[in-house]
């Protein structure tokens, strides 16, 4: 698949707003600032595909991106950041749920880690929510860049331990959207969901 071709196609804040037309989709999750939106940027080859500088308005929901006709990446709102209000915060989690548990069209959930923090007490949630559904979850360790070859390594293979009683539901791999390191990988794998 070309991921190259992504564009922006609209963002749903409602489950009623989701593109009927669509037949798979891959979502991206993370925790604000752990780096999904340079991930999204850097797998599609595209600058500013996922505003870096999170423009309002873009960041709210369900973000979504046409790969090609009926295939789509969306991006999830980044968990984790304080100064959403409660109201907001529950309509999303409503929304979210419903559409984690109830999506047809949805393969899998690409799931952004700061390699320097990673498993995270939310992140750790999020997988025991999403395997829980019976969907893949694969993990990209971001920011490689910022630890040394070795140091990468060893978070990678404790990354993989502590993950093990999933079997095949959850994978993981090192990633950086700055040398680039992993992108071929990443898009492998989405390969194998978008087929
Ligand atoms: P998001 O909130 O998860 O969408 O995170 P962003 O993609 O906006 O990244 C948060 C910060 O981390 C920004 O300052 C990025 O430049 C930086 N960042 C993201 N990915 C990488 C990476 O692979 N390497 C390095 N060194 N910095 C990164």
């Amino acid at each position: 698949m070309n991921y190259n071709h992504a564009v922006f196609l609209k963002s749903a804040n409602l489950i009623s707003q989701l593109p009927p037309e669509s037949q798979i989709e891959v979502a991206i999750a993370g925790r604000s600032n752990a780096g999904k939106s340079s991930a999204i940027n850097t797998i599609t080859n595209k600058k500013a595909l996922a505003r870096t500088s999170k423009t309002p308005g873009r960041t709210q929901l369900l973000n979504y991106f046409q790969i090609k006709e009926h295939y789509f990446l969306v991006d999830l709102p980044g968990y984790g950041y304080a100064k959403v209000p409660g109201e907001i915060q529950s309509h999303w989690e409503k929304t979210l749920s419903t559409y984690i548990e109830t999506r047809d069209q949805l393969r899998g959930i690409v799931l952004i880690m700061d390699i320097r923090h990673p498993l995270k007490e939310q992140d750790q949630q999020m997988i025991r929510w999403i395997t829980s559904v019976e969907l893949p979850v694969h993990i990209l360790l971001t920011k490689c860049d910022k630890l040394t070859r070795g140091a990468s390594m060893n978070t990678l293979l404790k990354v993989k331990k502590e993950l093990e009683h999933y079997g095949d539901f959850v994978t993981v791999q090192l990633f950086s959207a700055l040398t680039p390191v992993g992108v071929d990988e990443a898009r492998a794998k989405l390969d194998q969901w978008f087929a």
